[in-house]
Formats: C-alpha cells, structure tokens, sequence
C-alpha cells in the first residue's frame, strides 16, 4: 500500500481514523500541499465531502476545522441475495442504506443463465423505481447459498444449487447487466460470495464492531456459517471454510444428505429435513421458509423439532466455539427462533468448556432478512474502495 497516495487518504477518512486535513497531516507525515492535492484527486471523483465540525468543537481563536467524509451518496451498488426458492434484490447506496428493494420467488434449480438473466430484469426495474441512472452503478454483490471460491467468484460443489458448478457466474451476471440495465456495463465488477460469509460480514459490522472473533450460523434449507476474525471474512484457502452443514454426525447413518452422503448434520437439522420430517408428522411443508411459518403459528410438532435440531447443530457447535471462543454467535435463518436456540445453548453449554463460553453471548439476527443484501454491498464496498484498487480507478486505470 502505498502510504502517501489519494486512496490511503481515503481510506484513513472512510474508517474514521482521520476526519480533517490536520490529522491526515499528522498520520501521514504529508506536507499542507501534498495533501491538498490528493484531497483534491478526491474532491474531483465525488468520493469525499467535506462539511462544517460539530458547533461544539469550534476553537474560539482561528478558523472552525472542516469535516471530511467519505460520500456515500456518489454511487450505488447492485445487490441480490438468492435462497433456494426465492430471491431478495435492491439498489443500495454506498453505506449500505437500501433506495429500493424487490424480493420474490426465483428458483436456483432452474440454473445460473435463467437466474441470471431474471436478476438482470430486476435490476433494472429497480434502479427505475429508485430514481437511480445506469451510469451511478459502482458494482454488483450477489451472495449465494453455496461455497464460492473467493478469486474467481464461482461457486464450488455446491450440494443446493444444480447446474451451479464452476458456472462463470460474473461474466453471466455483466451480460445480463448489459442487456437490462446499461449496454456500456459489460465491465461492471461482480463480485460473489456465500450467503453466511456475507451475512456474518454485515451482522458483525453494524451491530458487534468491536467483536474480534464473530460467528454465524445461518440455518434455512441448508446449514452455513461465516466467520468474520479481527473485521475481515475468514474463507480459509479456497472458500470453503464454514462449510459445518457437512459435519458427519455418528449417530444418523441413514440420513441421506443432497452432497450424497449420509449423517450429515444437514440431513437432520436443516429447514430441508425438518420440512421432510413435518411432512412425515401429517404437517406437508416443502422447504426451509415453511417451517419458519408453522414455528410462526406455534405448529407443536415445529417447535419440538426445532428444539431438536438445535440441539444437534448445538453439539457441533461446542467444537466450532472451542476451536474459534468467539465473543457473539448469532443463529440466522429460517430456523432462528427460541425452540432452536434453546436446543443449541442446551447442548452448547453442556459439552462446551465453560472457559470458551464464559464471555460468550448467543444472539439471533439484528438485520433479519436483509443481512445478506448488506453485507454483499460491504464487499463491494470494501473491495472498490480498498486504498490499491481507488488508486487504480482514480488514475483511469482497470478497475
Ligand atoms: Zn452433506
């Protein structure tokens, strides 16, 4: 990183670390003029604005100092956050506030080009009804109920969404935005990740931002976790970190799991496998949100299956939190509610240490269904916005 350039300027404003030009004299070591003049690269791009102090802290002698901010109304971001069965998509601005959002049935089984190319009619419906043109579109985050390999954006082997495999899951998306949206978007940048990663990005950042070690569980038709280590996503060497819906368990070796092998802690306690068993109870129930309805309804057969399920991911996750001891483990998803977080604590604490326990605080999700759209903003956010990559957008280089 280049300590003297207009994107490490940017990124000392961003994160708050300074907020006038004499503090980013003082950190940088910069001379008034150097500083100026990268501000000034700044200024010209719309990224940073600069406003009046707070009316408290006017000196009494001398000129008030000017705030600077980042802008976060110069731009917008693209977002989509796909379960199995239905999709949520909105137009966001660069802080992750939400202009205008669309949510609706979308099924993954019927491939990335159809799902794509629908996204793509979205998008463009969505930036007409928030008043937002084309040309304002910084980038576009979609977050996936699968593992991503974070360098390529494709997804890897996922066991919920045939015909996703090393699908080229950008370049589709840029064409789709190109076709619906904006003919000159064929270079928008795409980036994808998996919906817990994102969720646990988004959750940990507006709601625990001093919390170094942060866990999610996302439980909805599959089973997922994210871990967000000192503010940054941890995916492990090729995204597959997380991945706890695999987990064998050794007591159920008959439960067959869609990555075609049995026992997996998925096969028994995911929204799939408590709708197969409320179906086999005389409750039919198709998927991961219908069991989130009959839990709604207090479904007595609901209730104590969901108790049993946490129970279950419960006892995996007395490995997870010895190995991680996180501050916060939140449980999201479908079947995120006091049933199943009463099964995980109950069997949690049992078989956990108390010491990685002591200072542990089990909580549900702050942002509920809209976790996955924000944090898939984040991402985009973080990465367009990092100090290299402003560098190279500001000098009109490839972004
Ligand atoms: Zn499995």
């Amino acid at each position: 990183m280049n300590q003297a350039s207009a994107g490490h300027l940017l990124w000392l404003i961003r994160g708050g670390r300074a907020t006038t030009r004499g503090e980013l004299q003082r950190i940088t070591g910069l001379s008034r003029s150097t500083v100026g003049h990268r501000l000034d690269q700044l200024f010209r791009a719309g990224w940073i604005r600069e406003t009046a102090a707070d009316p408290l802290d006017v000196p009494t002698v001398g000129r008030p100092a000017l705030r600077l901010e980042f802008d976060a109304s110069h731009a917008v971001v693209l977002c989509a956050d796909l379960e199995t069965r239905h999709a949520r998509a909105a137009v966001l601005d660069l802080s992750g506030t939400v202009l205008a959002e669309h949510s609706g049935s979308l099924l993954i089984n019927e491939g990335p080009g159809e799902v794509l190319d629908r996204l793509g009619q979205w998008f463009a419906m969505l930036l007409d009804k928030a008043g937002v043109a084309a040309g304002a579109v910084c980038g576009i985050g979609l977050s996936v109920p699968g593992p991503v390999d974070p360098v390529s954006g494709q997804v890897v082997q996922p066991p919920i969404m045939p015909g996703w495999d090393r699908y080229p899951v950008p370049e589709r998306m840029r064409q789709a935005f190109a076709a619906h949206v904006s003919a000159s978007g064929g270079d928008i940048p795409v980036l994808v990740d998996n919906d817990a990663n994102l969720m646990a990005y988004a959750e940990q950042r507006r709601g625990f931002p001093d919390c170094s070690a942060f866990l999610l569980i996302k439980v909805s038709t599959g089973i997922g976790a994210g871990v967000v280590i000192g503010g940054e996503m941890y995916r492990g060497i090729d995204g597959a970190a997380g991945d706890i819906g695999h987990i064998r368990l050794s007591d159920h070796p008959h439960a067959l799991c869609r990555c075609g092998s049995y026992g997996c802690l998925a096969a028994v306690a995911s929204g799939r496998a408590l709708a197969e068993q409320l179906t086999a109870a005389g409750v039919p129930t198709t998927s991961g949100s219908g069991v989130r309805d009959q839990l709604a309804v207090g479904q007595p057969d609901a209730l104590r299956l969901a108790r049993d399920a946490g129970r279950l991911v419960g006892e995996v996750l007395a490995t997870v939190v010895t190995l991680i001891n996180p501050g916060v483990l939140m449980i999201a998803g479908d079947l995120a509610g006091p049933p199943f977080l009463t099964g995980v604590r109950e069997l949690l604490y049992q078989r956990a240490m108390p010491r990685t326990t002591a200072y542990l605080q089990v909580v549900t999700s702050r942002l509920g269904d809209r976790a996955g759209l924000i944090g898939a903003a984040a991402m985009v956010v973080e990465s367009l916005y990092s100090p290299d990559r402003a560098d190279s957008r500001l000098n009109g280089l490839a972004v």
